[in-house]
């Protein structure tokens, strides 16, 4: 039987996000929580191979306890069990710390019932780093395959998963040995109504809790603060820019438009001098 992880975040709703001038830092209160985008994809994928093959899902985050509510999404989405990994010890950590705390959750979890499959999201949409996937994988030893769009076949008799991966120039497809990990992009599965079994069962389901000592006992310094080296010195919006000319082809008909744009480009001294550069 097929075992797949899923390692989600809840994030705030980034459409939402204010940035406090004063601090620098973002203003969570009254921002609204959600299942990081990607994760949602990644599980409703791994939902899918699991329906497919037969098996088990098992989602895994680490947050504080409001974090609970992401779980229970994905139980709607069909896993079968969820791990929150909350204690005040974790407050702090950057994604050194965080991959740590992730990678040995997932290792007891794998000691307990062997896990084929790590899933990711690409990205998570606050943070941004892309960091905690490869930061995971590297320490489980885990071969790993980023932005997956694709799982062409999972195949566990002969060991070994064949993934479809985005590039800047196209595709490629890998085939990688069991267990291994990938980082997903959205494209990877849509994501589906919840079955009316599933939500039955999210509505009731409590993911298990673990803290900093039980049953995983983590190494104070290698968590929180005391284990986290980089910090975010400075962090604001961008300023915000006049909005663009628009020069319509309507009204000044095709070569009239590119004559004006191309007038108002030249009286910009740096674009006339960087053309005059490749003359
Ligand atoms: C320099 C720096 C300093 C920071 N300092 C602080 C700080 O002081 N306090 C603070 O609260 N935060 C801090 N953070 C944010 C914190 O490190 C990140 O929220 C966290 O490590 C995840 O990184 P990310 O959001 O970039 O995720 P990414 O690496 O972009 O996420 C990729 C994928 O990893 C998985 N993932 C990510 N995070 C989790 C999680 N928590 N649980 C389960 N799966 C997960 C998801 O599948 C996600 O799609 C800091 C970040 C940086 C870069």
């Amino acid at each position: 039987m097929i075992h797949l992880l899923v390692s989600v975040k809840q994030v705030p709703d980034t459409t939402n996000i204010r940035i406090d001038p004063e601090t620098g830092s973002m203003i969570r209160k009254g921002v609204p929580a959600i299942l990081n985008p990607y994760d949602a994809h990644a599980v409703a994928s791994a939902a899918e191979w699991k329906k497919k093959l037969g098996g088990k899902l098992t989602v895994v985050t680490m947050g504080p306890p409001a974090a609970e509510e992401a779980l229970q999404e994905c139980i709607e989405m069909g896993a079968d069990r969820a791990v929150l990994v909350s204690d005040r010890a974790f407050a702090g950590s950057d994604t050194l710390a965080t991959s740590y705390v992730l990678a040995e959750a997932i290792r007891k979890i794998d000691q307990e019932d062997h896990v084929d499959m790590v899933f990711f999201g690409k990205q998570a949409i606050d943070g941004d780093t892309a960091q905690v996937g490869p930061g995971v994988a590297i320490r489980l030893g885990l071969p790993l395959v980023t932005y997956a769009v694709e799982i062409q076949d999972i195949n566990e008799e002969e060991g070994y998963a064949l993934i479809i991966r985005k590039t800047e120039s196209g595709k490629e497809i890998i085939k990688t040995k069991l267990p291994a990990a990938l980082t997903a992009e959205k494209a990877i599965a849509d994501i589906p109504y919840a079955a009316l079994p599933d939500l039955i069962t999210s509505l009731k389901y409590k993911p298990e809790v673990w803290s900093a000592q039980e049953p995983v006992a983590y190494d104070v310094a290698q968590i929180g603060l005391e284990g986290s080296p980089t910090m975010v010195a400075k962090s604001g919006s961008p300023e915000a820019h006049e909005p663009a000319e628009t020069i319509s082809v309507e009204e000044n008909g095709l070569a009239g438009a590119v004559e004006t744009a191309l007038g108002k480009m030249l009286s910009n001294t740096s674009v006339a001098a960087l053309l005059e550069d490749q003359q």
